[in-house]
């Protein structure tokens, strides 16, 4: 029997522009309206980031609750998941967003290298986040960048500072992180099951290997994460039109695998959000 896959949608990201490519949404209005076509293409999930006037990446609360807030009024059933990652602003900053009380928000458990800078995620702050999140009523999306973080992951488990069971996403393909490869993919869920059997799991990766992480974890059982944030091409030499067009594709996919586009009460459901109040 074909069973529910949830489909994230990551709308914009830190990185790419639209020097990248013209359909990366960068206004609060052009995030809205992005975000309401990948729904209605079968995303239930949309993360996000939020830009400035000069598209760099930006903590801006107000810009968060704009983006949050628009979503939410255009498809109220939706799960809007705020990103508190972002490169060379202060953690303070970069945590601002819970304010906004999202459904979901991303929180990283560890630190890691990329290109050109530290993403600095120390123990104290993730300890300190994890409780604040706890007390929202906001899930987390652990974000897995290198194994450590999965154990970290476990530990935090362990001391009450997550409510059980995490949901966790493997992200693989940043430079100088984990490379994107099947294995890694194998290896991360025979961990995951012996450490955490009941956890929840995505499975993202960068560039062109998107589509292919897509057809790992859709095989394996895992949910699903596509987008301008992580992926710019709908094929090589070709530019995705939209973030519409790249879930599209994944909602089409599921089928190969004897899955199916899960709904937004089934995302619910499956991610255990059912307790929390979407604020
Ligand atoms: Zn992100």
């Amino acid at each position: 029997m074909a069973t529910p896959a949830a489909i994230t949608v990551a709308i914009t990201g830190s990185i790419p522009t639209k020097a990248n490519n013209p359909a990366v949404p960068v206004t609060p209005e052009e995030q809205v309206a992005s975000a309401v076509d990948a729904i209605d293409a079968g995303a239930t999930i949309v993360h996000v980031h939020v830009r400035d006037d000069q598209q760099r990446p930006s903590s801006d609360v107000n810009r968060y609750r704009t983006v949050h807030d628009g979503i939410k009024h255009e498809r109220p059933d939706v799960i809007v998941q705020l990103s508190t990652g972002g490169r060379g602003r202060s953690p303070d900053e970069r945590f601002s967003c819970l304010e906004v009380r999202p459904e979901m928000a991303s929180l990283s458990t560890g630190s890691v290298n990329f290109a050109t800078s530290v993403y600095e995620n120390p123990p104290q702050l993730v300890e300190q986040q994890a409780a604040r999140m706890l007390d929202l009523g906001i899930k987390p999306e652990i974000e897995i960048f290198d194994f450590a973080m999965l154990y970290t992951c476990v530990d935090l488990l362990k001391r009450g500072l997550l409510a059980p069971p995490p949901h966790v996403q493997l992200v693989m393909g940043i430079k100088n992180t984990l490379p994107p490869k099947e294995s890694i993919l194998d290896f991360f869920l025979s961990e995951l099951r012996e450490l955490i059997p009941d956890a929840t799991w995505t499975c993202a990766a960068i560039g062109r290997f998107q589509l292919e992480a897509n057809r790992w974890a859709l095989r394996r059982g895992g949910h699903v994460r596509t987008g301008l944030e992580d992926n710019i091409y709908y094929e090589k030499g070709r530019l995705a039109q939209s973030n519409a067009e790249l879930v599209a594709r994944l909602a089409d996919l599921c089928a190969e695998y004897d899955r199916y586009p899960a709904s937004p009460a089934e995302t619910r459901h499956l991610l255990h959000l059912n307790q929390i109040t979407a604020g």
